[in-house]
Protein backbone atom coordinates (compact mmCIF):
# COMPACT_ATOMS: atom_id res chain seq x y z
CA UNK A 1 0.00 0.00 0.00
CA UNK A 2 1.46 3.43 -1.24
CA UNK A 3 2.09 6.08 1.51
CA UNK A 4 -0.43 8.89 1.43
CA UNK A 5 1.02 12.57 1.09
CA UNK A 6 1.70 14.01 4.35
CA UNK A 7 2.17 11.01 6.12
CA UNK A 8 5.16 10.49 7.81
CA UNK A 9 7.26 7.54 6.69
CA UNK A 10 7.42 6.02 10.21
CA UNK A 11 3.84 6.26 11.02
CA UNK A 12 2.90 4.74 7.34
CA UNK A 13 5.03 1.60 8.28
CA UNK A 14 3.71 1.81 11.65
CA UNK A 15 0.18 1.49 10.39
CA UNK A 16 0.68 -1.19 7.78
CA UNK A 17 2.21 -3.27 10.70
CA UNK A 18 -0.67 -2.84 12.52
CA UNK A 19 -3.41 -3.74 9.92
CA UNK A 20 -0.87 -6.87 9.20
CA UNK A 21 -0.94 -7.60 13.55
CA UNK A 22 -5.11 -6.84 13.27
CA UNK A 23 -5.33 -9.56 10.43
CA UNK A 24 -6.94 -7.06 7.91
CA UNK A 25 -6.07 -5.48 4.71
CA UNK A 26 -4.17 -2.34 4.67
CA UNK A 27 -7.34 0.27 4.90
CA UNK A 28 -6.98 4.16 3.17
CA UNK A 29 -5.25 6.75 4.54
CA UNK A 30 -7.50 9.61 4.37
CA UNK A 31 -6.51 12.99 5.28
CA UNK A 32 -3.17 13.51 7.24
CA UNK A 33 -1.96 17.82 5.58
CA UNK A 34 -5.51 18.88 4.77
CA UNK A 35 -7.85 21.57 5.54
CA UNK A 36 -10.96 20.31 5.78
CA UNK A 37 -13.76 22.71 7.56
CA UNK A 38 -15.05 20.11 10.08
CA UNK A 39 -11.23 19.16 11.41
CA UNK A 40 -10.84 22.89 12.60
CA UNK A 41 -7.18 22.68 12.03
CA UNK A 42 -6.02 19.54 13.36
CA UNK A 43 -4.67 18.42 10.06
CA UNK A 44 -2.74 21.65 9.36
CA UNK A 45 0.84 21.10 8.37
CA UNK A 46 3.14 20.18 11.74
CA UNK A 47 6.09 20.74 9.86
CA UNK A 48 8.11 19.38 6.79
CA UNK A 49 10.63 16.33 6.23
CA UNK A 50 12.53 15.52 3.40
CA UNK A 51 10.86 12.38 1.46
CA UNK A 52 12.30 9.44 -0.40
CA UNK A 53 12.74 11.97 -3.85
CA UNK A 54 14.73 14.46 -1.59
CA UNK A 55 11.94 16.73 -1.58
CA UNK A 56 10.46 18.58 1.14
CA UNK A 57 7.31 17.38 2.15
CA UNK A 58 4.65 19.20 4.44
CA UNK A 59 3.33 16.60 7.19
CA UNK A 60 0.57 16.18 9.94
CA UNK A 61 1.03 13.96 13.01
CA UNK A 62 -2.75 13.71 12.74
CA UNK A 63 -4.17 10.91 9.98
CA UNK A 64 -7.87 10.15 9.29
CA UNK A 65 -7.76 6.43 8.46
CA UNK A 66 -11.09 4.85 7.18
CA UNK A 67 -12.81 1.90 8.21
CA UNK A 68 -15.10 2.09 4.66
CA UNK A 69 -12.69 1.68 2.22
CA UNK A 70 -11.81 -0.55 0.41
CA UNK A 71 -13.21 -2.65 3.40
CA UNK A 72 -16.37 -2.02 5.77
CA UNK A 73 -14.92 -3.13 8.83
CA UNK A 74 -16.52 -4.84 11.40
CA UNK A 75 -16.44 -4.15 15.39
CA UNK A 76 -14.22 -6.34 16.12
CA UNK A 77 -12.22 -5.58 13.69
CA UNK A 78 -12.03 -1.65 14.46
CA UNK A 79 -11.24 -2.57 18.08
CA UNK A 80 -8.20 -5.17 17.25
CA UNK A 81 -7.05 -2.14 14.68
CA UNK A 82 -6.91 0.46 17.24
CA UNK A 83 -5.44 -1.76 19.83
CA UNK A 84 -2.85 -2.75 17.37
CA UNK A 85 -2.06 1.37 16.28
CA UNK A 86 -2.03 2.05 19.89
CA UNK A 87 0.77 -0.77 20.57
CA UNK A 88 3.09 0.92 17.88
CA UNK A 89 2.58 4.22 19.26
CA UNK A 90 -0.53 5.75 18.08
CA UNK A 91 -2.86 7.80 19.86
CA UNK A 92 -6.00 6.30 17.78
CA UNK A 93 -9.08 7.96 18.57
CA UNK A 94 -12.54 5.68 17.44
CA UNK A 95 -14.53 8.56 15.26
CA UNK A 96 -18.28 6.80 15.22
CA UNK A 97 -20.63 9.01 17.84
CA UNK A 98 -22.41 12.03 17.03
CA UNK A 99 -21.21 14.29 14.24
CA UNK A 100 -19.33 11.30 12.79
CA UNK A 101 -21.88 8.64 12.56
CA UNK A 102 -21.79 9.77 8.54
CA UNK A 103 -18.06 9.18 8.41
CA UNK A 104 -16.90 6.96 10.68
CA UNK A 105 -13.20 7.10 11.27
CA UNK A 106 -10.02 6.44 13.01
CA UNK A 107 -8.25 9.85 13.60
CA UNK A 108 -4.96 9.00 15.03
CA UNK A 109 -1.77 11.08 16.45
CA UNK A 110 1.40 9.90 15.51
CA UNK A 111 3.24 10.66 18.58
CA UNK A 112 7.09 10.31 17.64
CA UNK A 113 7.42 13.80 15.70
CA UNK A 114 7.05 17.33 16.37
CA UNK A 115 3.49 18.80 16.17
CA UNK A 116 1.06 21.82 16.88
CA UNK A 117 -0.22 22.95 20.38
CA UNK A 118 -3.64 21.91 18.99
CA UNK A 119 -2.60 18.03 18.45
CA UNK A 120 -0.64 17.89 21.36
CA UNK A 121 -3.77 18.92 23.46
CA UNK A 122 -5.01 16.60 21.78
CA UNK A 123 -2.63 14.13 22.87
CA UNK A 124 -2.86 15.01 26.45
CA UNK A 125 -6.55 14.24 26.59
CA UNK A 126 -6.03 10.71 24.89
CA UNK A 127 -3.96 9.88 27.87
CA UNK A 128 -6.53 10.38 30.22
CA UNK A 129 -9.08 8.54 28.46
CA UNK A 130 -10.99 11.93 26.84
CA UNK A 131 -12.04 12.66 22.85
CA UNK A 132 -9.89 15.18 22.31
CA UNK A 133 -13.25 17.16 20.78
CA UNK A 134 -15.26 19.93 22.31
CA UNK A 135 -16.19 19.06 25.72
CA UNK A 136 -13.39 16.77 26.42
CA UNK A 137 -15.95 13.96 27.04
CA UNK A 138 -14.30 10.87 28.66
CA UNK A 139 -14.04 8.01 25.83
CA UNK A 140 -15.95 4.79 26.87
CA UNK A 141 -14.49 2.87 23.98
CA UNK A 142 -10.88 2.43 25.77
CA UNK A 143 -12.17 1.79 29.17
CA UNK A 144 -14.21 -0.88 27.82
CA UNK A 145 -11.61 -2.62 26.08
CA UNK A 146 -8.37 -2.68 27.78
CA UNK A 147 -6.82 -2.75 31.35
CA UNK A 148 -5.66 0.30 33.27
CA UNK A 149 -2.04 -1.16 33.43
CA UNK A 150 -1.78 -1.70 29.91
CA UNK A 151 -3.70 1.28 29.30
CA UNK A 152 -0.53 3.00 31.70
CA UNK A 153 2.31 1.17 29.56
CA UNK A 154 1.25 2.13 26.12
CA UNK A 155 0.25 5.60 26.93
CA UNK A 156 3.34 6.35 29.03
CA UNK A 157 5.16 5.36 25.84
CA UNK A 158 3.36 8.05 23.84
CA UNK A 159 3.89 10.89 26.39
CA UNK A 160 8.02 10.13 26.33
CA UNK A 161 7.72 9.66 22.23
CA UNK A 162 6.03 12.99 22.00
CA UNK A 163 8.24 14.81 24.98
CA UNK A 164 10.97 14.11 23.49
CA UNK A 165 10.16 16.59 20.20
CA UNK A 166 7.72 19.26 22.54
CA UNK A 167 9.71 19.32 25.50
ZN1 LIG B 1 -8.83 13.73 11.77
Amino acid sequence: MNRKFGILPAAHAAYVDSCAAARIPAQAEVQTVGYAIKSAGTHAPDGTFINSEGDNEPYCAATDFSVLRPNHLSGGQVSRLLLAMLERGFAPFWRHEGTFQDGPHIHAIWADCKMKPQLQAQLGDFVVGRSGLVGHRLDSFWASFIDQHAWERYTSALVAAQRAHNG
